[in-house]
């Protein structure tokens, strides 16, 4: 899919005949210039020939059936994964990916062992969503829709931020997907500058921090960007956030087995985060390079010590583990 050139395809017609690509696009969800058939054939064949639709992907089902995972080659052969999640109350969850790989190299991260590639251009992320649409509306119904969106997949959104800002205005557009900016939750390591320039964009989306440590010496063993990025650092821009913005915000805590997960650990946590509009996701981790989930038992201790210090705390269910399609398992092999 290439939707780069449309305007410059447009030159010359009217101003109406934009709405009625983009409903093309983005509500009747073509996927060939043909079957937009409000245009004239010549319009339809120049835009099949320099915009054209198709999206290279192709789906991998869970055996619970309710997360596919896709793999989306791109125009230079890159190839990005996103999943889609299905919840039981009628919501359709898309986990985009921002970049080709990630810089960043997590030790507990899938995507970071990768390596990074390049940014994804604002489209790129757009037709990650714009494939699950699709699909969706054919294998569902027609009226099922893309509710909710993430960007959890491959990539440090704040590290392309200029094409992650403008493709979660496209989705917040009437005029495109309608997808309300409190259903858009973009997940950071931590790059202050990122968090300090979305407080100032006027948008209610939800930010969420990948914490998974409650000082700089642990959280250093997981994550390299931890030098750049100190714990108090991250702490004093997200308080700045929450007081410019009102907004509650999510810290993402990874419980990894024997490493991140003791009653001190989470003490410590207690302690950075007493009193602050944050909610706390413990997930469990997936297995990847050597890292083992936290068992049942201490993930209880864990919450429980938040819960006594009146920090609320949610636990995130892992979609799609069998199929790689789960948090931090998205790389191409
Ligand atoms: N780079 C951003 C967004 C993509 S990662 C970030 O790090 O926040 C999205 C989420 O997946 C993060 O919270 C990350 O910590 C989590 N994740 C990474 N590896 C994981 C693993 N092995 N198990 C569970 N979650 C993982
Ligand atoms: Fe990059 Fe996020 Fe994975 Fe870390 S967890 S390597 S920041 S994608």
């Amino acid at each position: 899919m290439n939707i780069e050139k449309i305007s410059e395809v447009l030159v010359g017609q009217p101003a109406f005949r934009y709405k009625q690509i983009q409903k093309s696009i983005y509500g009747d969800l073509i996927d060939n210039w043909d079957q937009a058939t409000t245009l004239s054939k010549d319009l339809r064949q120049k835009l099949n020939q320099e915009c054209p639709l198709e999206i290279n992907g192709e789906i991998k089902k869970t055996g619970d059936k309710k997360t596919l995972k896709a793999i989306i080659t791109l125009l230079d052969n890159q190839k990005i994964e996103t999943v889609l999640m299905m919840h039981k109350d009628g919501r359709y969850t898309v986990c985009v990916s921002s970049q080709v790989g990630c810089a960043l190299g997590c030790t507990f991260c899938a995507t970071g062992e990768m390596g990074y590639k390049r940014n994804l251009k604002t489209n790129e992320i757009i037709e990650q969503v714009i494939f699950f649409s699709r699909y969706i509306r054919k294998t569902y119904s027609p009226e099922d829709r893309v509710t909710n969106i993430v960007f959890m997949g491959m990539g440090e959104p704040m590290l392309n931020y200029d094409n992650v800002l403008a493709a979660v205005r496209i989705l917040n557009s009437e005029e495109t997907f309608n997808i309300g900016a409190r259903k858009i939750s973009i997940s950071t390591s931590g790059i202050t500058e990122g968090i300090k320039k979305l407080a100032l964009e006027g948008i209610q989306v939800n930010l969420a921090i990948s914490l998974h440590a409650p000082n700089d010496k642990m959280r250093l063993k997981l994550m390299p960007i931890s030098r750049k990025y100190k714990i108090d650092k991250i702490i004093s821009t997200m308080d700045s956030y929450i007081e410019k913005t009102g907004r509650q915000v999510m810290i993402e805590y990874l419980l990894i087995k024997d490493s991140n997960d003791s009653i001190e650990a989470a003490t410590e946590l207690a302690e950075l985060l007493k009193g602050k509009l944050v909610v706390v996701n413990l997930i469990p981790c997936n297995p990847v390079g050597g890292n083992k989930p936290s068992p049942e038992y201490t993930i209880k201790k864990f919450k429980n010590i938040l819960l006594r210090n009146g920090i609320t705390v949610t636990q995130r269910y892992t979609f799609g583990r069998d199929i790689d399609a789960a948090c931090g398992q998205l790389a191409i092999k």
